[in-house]
């Protein structure tokens, strides 16, 4: 068995995303515990230059028109095909939507065991060790890899500037495999709404959720928000209802939010919101019921009517600024 470790780089419109970076970083450490090398697959179009950013022992690169949108298809060509001729150790892939797409169909077509959600990664006694986050990050799971296996890793474990490359690293071209009897084409790339404010980069964030009760009863939020100078998020149910965009929601299928400040009132805090806001630097839960989980996250809470606290802590905010 070889200790290569391989990690499957993330191209979106041209660019790396920055979990290929933490990727590469986790790559190295493993790969210098195991005594092997690093190597990188990169796919994409017109990436030839690009690809000189990964730091590894061995960029493998597949450049070409038919890999510059991601076909997952395609793209798993590609990758069954390089793994099977080069059998690493480990793959590691980004835990996102389009790690997801391949790393599942990989694990079944190579019979390389999948180990998802990794916040950690790491070898002992010559062992592939991985620590995985499971219901939704309320336990963590420590996984042995007995023999080869694929690590999907989350992103935000690892330092991404550890990633990139200083010098200029081996760069071995792949030829594609047969693509005959591709059954997917890609059609069009479905942006979301630029035109929302992008709640990953507010400093304060009021969350509403199911105990807000109504459409009507939103303004209750935003007029605190706007006294704190931040800005209105939400829990699924209120975006399924169509009271927010989807650009609003907080959680496993929204977004991943580090505030200053996450005041959530009338969110009960299941495992999917959690996972979204855990690593707020201040959490305040209001809630009704002193049991709700929402507590167990949050560094201050507040059990009250959120129908009776918000106002009050919105006049409190313009008593002070008067
Ligand atoms: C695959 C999957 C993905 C998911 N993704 C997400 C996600 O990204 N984000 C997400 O948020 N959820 C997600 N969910 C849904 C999640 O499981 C919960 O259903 C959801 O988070 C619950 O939202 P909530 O806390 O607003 O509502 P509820 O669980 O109904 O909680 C409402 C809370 O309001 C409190 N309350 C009621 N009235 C008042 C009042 N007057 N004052 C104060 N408190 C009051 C109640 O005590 C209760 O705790 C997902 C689920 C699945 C299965």
């Amino acid at each position: 068995m070889s200790n290569e470790v391989l990690v499957v780089a993330e191209n979106l419109k041209g660019q790396w995303n920055d979990v290929t970076f933490e990727l590469l970083a986790a790559g190295r450490s493993l790969a210098s515990s195991l005594g092997g090398t690093l190597s990188v697959a990169a796919l994409g179009h017109g990436i030839s230059d690009s690809v000189r950013s990964l730091s590894a022992d061995v960029v493998l690169c597949a450049d070409a028109p038919e890999l510059g949108t991601f076909i997952p298809e395609v793209y798993l060509r590609v990758l069954e095909s390089l793994i099977a001729q080069r059998t690493p150790r480990v793959v590691l892939v980004a835990n996102t939507s389009i790690g997801m797409d391949l790393a599942a169909p990989l694990s079944s077509r190579l019979e390389m065991p999948l180990v998802a959600y990794c916040r950690k990664v790491w070898a002992e006694g010559g062992k592939v060790l991985a620590q995985s986050q499971i219901y939704g990050g309320k336990l963590m799971a420590e996984v042995v890899l007995e023999d080869r296996g694929i690590l999907a890793v989350m992103a935000g474990s690892f330092p991404p500037d550890a990633g990139k490359a200083s010098g200029t690293p081996q760069v071995e071209a792949v030829p594609l495999p047969p693509l005959d009897g591709v059954r997917t084409r890609f059609v069009s790339l479905v942006e979301p709404d630029a035109s929302d404010v992008d709640i990953t980069r507010q400093e304060i964030l009021v969350a509403v959720g199911r105990g807000i009760g109504d459409k009507e009863n939103l303004p209750l939020a935003e007029e605190l928000a706007d006294e704190l100078g931040g800005v209105v998020c939400a829990s699924r149910p209120l975006i399924d209802n169509g009271w927010l965009p989807k650009t609003r929601q907080v959680g496993k299928s929204g977004l991943t939010v580090k505030p200053k400040l996450y005041l959530a009132a009338g969110i009960s805090g299941a495992p999917e919101h959690i996972e979204g806001m855990k690593d707020a630097e201040l959490i305040i839960a209001i809630n009704s019921d002193p049991r709700a989980p929402i507590f167990d996250v949050a560094h201050y809470g507040v059990v009250g009517d959120l129908f009776e606290i918000l106002p009050a802590i919105a006049e409190a905010l313009r008593q002070r600024k008067r």
